[in-house]
Parts: structure tokens; C-alpha cells; sequence
């Protein structure tokens, strides 16, 4: 063995230097020939690539090393070797050179070479050091290992991927192989979990699962199960929420991992923590059931205007009963007026919000009114986006408004068709109203305003001090009716007024004062008329009673002469005289008679008033009895029946209420029918006073004269059918009237007829 690689047999050394010497030159000339021919063909076809290279210039090169550099042979051979290699492993190249040249074992090793195209390709190569033409020359073989070292490259490239975006992640990552060892977790698993790193390190699942477990909320017994129930049917993804105790929730996706034959090779959780999703969903459910259980209609369009949402509220304002309706269809179908709802989009699109009143038209065409509020949704670039609106049925609003001003109205007219002033006046003083009699009568208008208050103005300076002191009254809260005052009016004119005024209010503050100014001139001088003809009527009335007493009173003396010189003529003369003188005589004797009744009675009448004596507490029962017993004559001729309740005691003067009893019970008794008479007398309290009563079934009142009979001298009969002057019911008037009551007659529903009058319960003078 030869050559500088001591252990390695050179193929071509051997045949040259050993073989060939031994043969005769024609074997030796044409073995030589053979092997030649041989070993061309085997570096021509050679599926690796060989070259020779001596002094760093390559000497040969075979088909493949061509293939994969890419040169010509021509362009090859003599070139240098290093040229091909790529720059940065030259160096190594080089020492590697160096080493088989100074005979060490050559080894394999990988660099680049950049092909005649410029690629770079990885060549792992063996060089081996020969003797070609009588001197060392090295002989490499390579072979093109681009591909692999590509995909070494791309596999360290993926893992760096996956350890970066493993770790980048928000989300919490665990992968488990099919021994349940941990493969694969990361920092935000870690860190959801709260695993320490030494559990993580030991690569044992379960531990890390009983960590987790402690941090689960409602059932860590549920969340073991379900995990472990996943090893036990591998091929199931599963999607689950998980509740923490510190409030997070944890969106949890497992997934087994399968090889390219469906072979189970373990498992993969993401965790991801959605706990603001969750309160951004619920805050959204919240608003959305806001807005659908809100009293306001509201609805979203695209900017064409066709509707994308509408609430409850909108559905029933409009009168539709689904979403489904509504939805899609131009917001332009929902009003009465196209035109314009088509302005207030164009303007809301212009100004960005519209707010407003339009005519809505309902889903049976009926129409009503709204108030609108819409605005523009911008998106994150601030483009508008959506058309959104809420609306307010305005309706009966309108209607109230309506109403209002009618009603206003009506006030405002009549105010100003009355004839006396009304007027009001503000916190400042001035006047805020004045009708047109205001400004007629007192040259009052509003918007007036002085240093006085317009009110005070009127007032004469001789009342304005009391008017300013009741103003204050009425401001502070006091009620008064209507007051007195003189006022001046635009002519200068003075007149009686009665002012009625009362306090507005205005935020629980004495605003001013409303009122009405009320001329009473004519009231007074009616007043003054009627005091003048009552006094006159007094006087007259006091002149009258007076005549009649005296009148009364002084015929009585005469009369009593005439009456007893009549009599005396009648005792003396009786049946000496003819018979016509005693007939005569007999006549005069009865009218001087009936004289002094009358004379009596009329004295009677006008004592009512001259004679009368104050009220005192009276026996009603004793005045009774005692005109039974002055009657008793009468009584007993008639056979009269007479009974009575009991009686109240009262205020009365005692000898005028004992005649009215007299009187009554009296006539009572005279005015029978054939039969006795049957009188009852009785007294009830109602309404403040006591009714008395007393009823007979005697000849009864035709009750077109139950007026007639209570005026003096007025009798229905005859004095020979029953005797009387016509005074008595006078005088029962005259005394009742006196006491503050009043005195009238009922016939009775059967025979006679009832007579009533009532008397004031506590007294009236
Ligand atoms: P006199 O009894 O003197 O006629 P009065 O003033 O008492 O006068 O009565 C006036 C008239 O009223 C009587 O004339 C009589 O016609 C009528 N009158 C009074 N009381 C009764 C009575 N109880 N029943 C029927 N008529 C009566």
C-alpha cells in the first residue's frame, strides 16, 4: 500500500502501481484499457457527484457534479476549486483541504456551493486525497443534500413558530400526549390556572388538573369528571364555560390530537379568558331589554332609510304585531307626509341629529302624532353608518294643548265680555291682565307698571292706606270677601267698588294678585232707595198703628155712651113703644154691640206692636190649657173633643203666643160641621224651628182663600151664620211674624182643614 492514507486501500494505486506492472504489456495494455473504460463508465453514471481537484483547480468532474453545479465541463476544469463554494465556508473548505493534505483522515463534512445559476446548495461531501498524474491531488465525493437540510431548516423554523405563537397567544394553552404527559403548555396557561412552573416541569397532567381544580366555582367535582370522561372517549371536542371564584370566566375548547392515520396521540385545551365578553354580551342584553321593555318607541335604518330594528314600543305605537312586518321596509311607509320624513332623513344626514314633531300614519292608516329624536351612528372610522331614532306619541298631548287653548280661549272671552274689571298683576307689580273693561272704566292695561301697584292706583288716596294693608293680607295668604273702596275712574269720576281678590302662586310663592273690580254704584244707590221707602214705609206703618189706637182707643168712650144709653132705651122702653120702635131699638143695640167687638179687636191688633213685652221661656202647655179654659163656654156648647201632644217650652212673649193659641183653637171650634168637633193640637221640631199644629174637622178653607183669611177684616162667611170681625188670623200673623215665624193653612185630606205656623227654636225678636 502507497499513498499517504495508510489505512485505506487505494483502488487506483492498487491497479497502477501493483497490477499492471505484473502483467505483460498486451494484457496489461488492454486490462488497463478495461478498467479505464470501467471507471469512466462508473463516474459517468455515479449518482453521487466526484470531482479531482490538484492545486486548488479542478481537474475533473463527472456528470452529476456538472448536474449539480450547473457548469460545463469546459467551464469547470481549471477553474478554482474555493470559487464555488459559498464565501462563508471557505474557510472551513480550506482547513478541511488542509487536514487531508496533511494526511489526516478525511471525514465527512456539509457546506454550500453556489451553482452556476446562483443557487446555494448544501453538499455533504468525503475528500480523499490520490495521486493523478504522478502527483496528490484530493478526489471528492458529494452529494446534493439541499432538500434535507431545507426541511431541517423549515422543522426548526415551525418549532420556533409554534414556541412563539404557543407563547404569544392570549389564550392558555395545554397539549397532553396519549400517556397523559404534558407535551406543550405556556405562560397564560400558567398564569389562568395559577400552575406553578415546578408542576409544569414534572410533566404529570393530573397534578396540574387538581390545581385547576381549586380555582373552579360552583362544582370542582364536575370539572374532574368532564376532563377525565374526555381521556376515556378521545375523539370528543368539547366547548365549556368555566366560572373562577375571582369572578373570570374561562372559555375552555379541547380537541384530541391525531396523527395523519386518525391515530390518537393526545389532547389539546385552549383557555381563553372571556369574562369582558361575557359582561360586554350581558351589558348588551341588558340594554337590548331595555330598549324592548322601554314605554319609547325606537328604530335603527341603514342609511337607505329601510328599517334593520324596531322595539316593542314601536310595533304597538304603529299597530303591528310582529317585527317581521316592519323590518326591511322603507321608513318612508310610517308617516303621513313622504316628503317630509324624506327632508328630515336629508337633514338629519346633513346635521348629524334631527329633533322634531311629524305625522305618523299607523298600520290602519289612522294617523297620530310624534315627537322624533334621531341621530346618526358613526363606525369607528366615523362614517355614518345607521339612522337611529326614538319617538314619543304626542298625541294626546296635542289633544290636552288643544284643549287648552279652547278652554283658555272661552275664559279669555268671557272675561272680556264681562262688564266689570278683572285684572291680574306679577311678582314685579305690573299689571300681567286687564280686560277691556279695565282699560273702559279705569284706564287699566297691561304691561303697566308704576311705582304703586296698578290696583292701588285706582283707590282713593282716603282709602289707598287700608287698600295696601288688605292687598298685604290677601298676599300673605288671608281670605277676604269682597272689600269696599271708592275708586277714581278714567274720567275722574268717583265710585263705590267692591274689590274681591286672591293670591296667585307661583313655586310655592305669592305671585300676585287676580281679582275683579266690581262697580257697585248702582247697588248702592237701589240700597240707598230701598232704605229711604222702608224708612218712609216705618214711619207711615208707625203712624198707621198709632192712628189705629187711638182711633180705637178713643171711640171706645163715645160708643160706651151710645152703647149704654141704647140699652137703657131698650130695658125702659122695651114693649111701650110700637113694635118697629123695639125692633129699632133691638138693631142698635146689636150694632153698638158689633162696634164695640170691633173697636176691641182692632185695639188688639195694633197692640201687637205697641204693647208687646220682650221674650221669656214659655210653657206651651200652660198657654193651651189656659185658652181651652178661656173657651170653655164655646167648648161645651159645641161638645167639642179637644187634645194635644206634648209641648215644647219656648222663647215667645207669653200673653201674645196664649192669644195666637186662643184664636186658632177658637175658630176651630166656631167654624164646625153639624157633628162635634175634633181638634188636636201638636208641635214638632224641624229644621231650627217648631212646627206647631192645629187640626179639625170642622168646614174646611176652599184653598184658593188660605191667603185671603190672614188679611185683617176678610171673612168667608156671614156674622149672622157665624159671628166674628175678620181680625183674629191678623192678629195670629201680626204676632207670629213678630216672633220670626210664619203662619199658614192646609186643607186636611178628609174634612177641616189644619192650621200651622212655626216658631224660630232659640227666639228670634
Ligand atoms: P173671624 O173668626 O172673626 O171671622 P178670623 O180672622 O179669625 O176672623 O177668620 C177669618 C175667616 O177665616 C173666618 O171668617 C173664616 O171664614 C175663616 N176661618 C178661620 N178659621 C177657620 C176654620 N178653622 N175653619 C174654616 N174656616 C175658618
Amino acid at each position: 500500500m502507497t499513498g499517504t492514507n495508510s489505512n485505506r486501500v487505494n483502488f487506483g494505486t492498487v491497479i497502477t502501481e501493483e497490477i499492471i506492472p505484473k502483467l505483460e504489456p498486451q494484457q496489461a495494455e488492454s486490462l488497463y484499457q478495461l478498467g479505464k473504460d470501467l471507471i469512466i463508465a462508473l463516474l459517468n453514471s455515479a449518482p453521487v457527484g466526484l470531482y479531482i481537484v490538484q492545486d486548488g483547480l479542478f481537474r475533473y468532474a463527472n456528470p452529476r457534479f456538472l448536474e449539480v453545479t450547473g457548469y460545463d465541463k469546459d467551464e469547470l476544469i481549471g477553474t478554482t476549486s474555493l470559487d464555488l463554494v459559498y464565501p462563508d465556508d471557505r474557510d472551513m473548505v480550506r482547513q478541511e483541504a488542509v487536514k487531508m493534505l496533511k494526511g489526516e483522515r478525511s471525514g465527512e463534512y456539509e457546506y454550500r456551493i453556489i451553482s452556476k445559476s446562483g443557487q446555494i446548495k448544501w453538499i455533504l461531501e468525503t475528500v480523499s486525497s490520490i495521486i493523478h498524474e504522478g502527483r496528490i491531488a484530493s478526489l471528492g465525493h458529494f452529494m446534493d443534500i439541499t432538500e434535507r437540510r431545507q426541511a431541517e431548516e423549515a422543522l426548526a423554523i415551525k418549532s420556533l413558530l409554534l414556541e412563539a405563537a404557543t407563547e404569544t397567544t392570549l389564550n392558555g394553552i395545554l397539549a397532553i400526549d396519549n400517556q397523559n404527559k404534558i407535551i406543550l403548555s405556556n405562560r397564560r396557561f400558567q398564569e389562568i390556572w395559577q400552575i406553578p412552573q415546578e408542576l409544569i416541569d414534572a410533566k404529570d397532567h393530573e397534578p396540574v388538573l387538581q390545581k385547576a381544580a381549586q380555582l373552579i366555582k360552583d362544582n370542582p367535582d364536575t370539572f374532574m369528571k368532564d376532563v377525565h370522561s374526555l381521556f376515556q372517549q378521545k375523539e370528543a371536542k368539547e366547548r365549556q364555560e368555566r366560572w373562577l371564584k375571582n369572578g373570570q370566566i374561562i372559555d375552555r375548547y379541547s380537541s384530541p390530537l391525531l396523527d395523519i392515520n386518525g391515530e390518537y396521540r393526545g389532547r389539546i385545551w385552549y383557555f381563553q379568558d372571556i369574562t369582558e365578553r361575557k359582561h360586554a354580551e350581558e351589558e348588551l342584553r341588558i340594554k337590548n331589554s331595555a330598549l324592548e321593555s322601554s314605554i319609547n318607541a325606537f328604530a335603527i335604518a341603514d342609511l337607505e332609510g329601510n328599517l334593520i330594528y324596531v322595539n316593542n314600543a314601536f310595533l304597538k305605537l304603529w299597530g303591528y304585531s310582529s317585527s317581521r312586518e316592519v323590518l326591511g321596509k322603507p321608513t318612508l311607509a310610517f308617516w303621513q307626509l313622504q316628503e317630509k320624513a324624506l327632508a328630515v332623513i336629508e337633514m338629519l344626514k346633513e346635521r348629524g341629529s334631527w329633533v322634531g314633531e311629524l305625522t305618523a300614519k299607523r298600520k290602519n292608516g289612522r294617523i297620530f302624532d310624534v315627537q322624533l329624536s334621531a341621530n346618526l351612528v358613526f363606525n369607528e372610522n366615523e362614517e355614518p353608518i345607521y339612522l337611529m331614532a326614538s319617538f314619543n306619541d304626542i298625541t294626546k298631548r296635542k289633544r290636552t294643548e288643544e284643549a287648552l287653548r279652547e278652554s283658555e280661549k272661552r275664559f279669555r272671552d268671557l272675561v272680556e265680555l264681562l262688564p266689570e274689571t278683572v285684572f291680574e298683576t306679577d311678582a314685579s307689580g305690573s299689571l300681567a291682565f286687564a280686560n277691556e273693561a279695565a282699560f273702559n272704566t279705569f284706564g287699566l292695561s297691561p304691561g303697566q307698571s308704576s311705582s304703586k301697584s296698578p290696583v292701588l292706583q285706582i283707590i282713593t288716596p282716603e282709602d289707598q292706606g287700608r287698600a295696601r294693608d288688605d292687598m298685604q293680607r290677601i298676599l300673605n295668604g288671608e281670605k277676604l270677601g269682597g272689600i269696599e273702596y271708592t275708586a277714581v275712574k278714567k274720567d275722574g269720576s268717583r265710585i263705590p267698588v267692591n274689590i274681591y281678590a286672591s293670591r296667585t302662586i307661583r313655586g310655592n310663592k305669592a305671585a300676585g294678585l287676580r281679582g275683579i273690580i266690581v262697580d257697585i254704584s248702582r247697588h248702592k244707590q237701589i240700597e240707598k232707595e230701598l232704605k229711604e221707602t222702608l224708612n218712609k214705609l216705618e214711619h207711615s206703618n208707625t203712624e198707621l198703628e198709632q192712628f189705629a189706637y187711638i182711633a180705637s182707643h178713643d171711640l171706645q168712650e163715645p160708643l160706651r155712651m151710645v152703647a149704654s144709653y141704647t140699652q137703657l132705651l131698650a130695658r125702659r122702653y122695651q114693649g111701650q113703644l110700637d113694635t118697629d120702635a123695639d125692633e129699632f131699638i133691638s138693631y142698635a143695640v146689636d150694632g153698638v154691640h158689633r162696634m164695640q167687638k170691633l173697636i176691641t179687636d182692632l185695639l188688639a191688633y195694633s197692640r201687637v206692636s205697641t204693647r208687646s213685652k220682650p221674650f221669656e221661656m214659655t210653657d206651651c202647655e200652660t198657654m193651651v190649657d189656659q185658652a181651652i179654659s178661656n173657651l170653655q163656654i164655646p167648648i161645651e156648647e159645641a161638645s167639642a173633643v179637644i187634645t194635644r201632644d206634648p209641648l215644647p217650652s219656648i222663647m215667645a212673649d207669653p200673653s201674645q203666643l196664649f192669644r195666637v193659641f186662643q184664636n186658632i183653637i177658637g175658630n176651630a171650634v166656631k167654624f164646625r160641621r153639624a157633628m162635634a168637633p175634633e181638634i188636636h193640637i201638636r208641635a214638632e221640631q224641624s229644621a231650627g224651628e217648631w212646627v206647631f199644629s192645629v187640626r179639625d174637622n170642622g168646614i174646611g178653607i176652599d184653598p184658593q182663600n188660605k191667603d185671603r183669611i190672614f188679611t185683617i177684616f176678610q171673612r168667608l162667611h156671614g156674622t149672622v151664620e157665624y159671628p166674628g170681625t175678620g181680625i183674629g188670623l191678623s192678629i195670629c200673623k201680626k204676632i207670629v211674624e213678630r216672633h220670626g215665624g210664619r203662619i199658614w193653612v192646609e186643607p186636611n185630606d178628609g174634612n177641616g182643614s189644619t192650621f200651622y205656623f212655626t216658631i224660630p227654636v232659640n227666639g228670634n225678636s
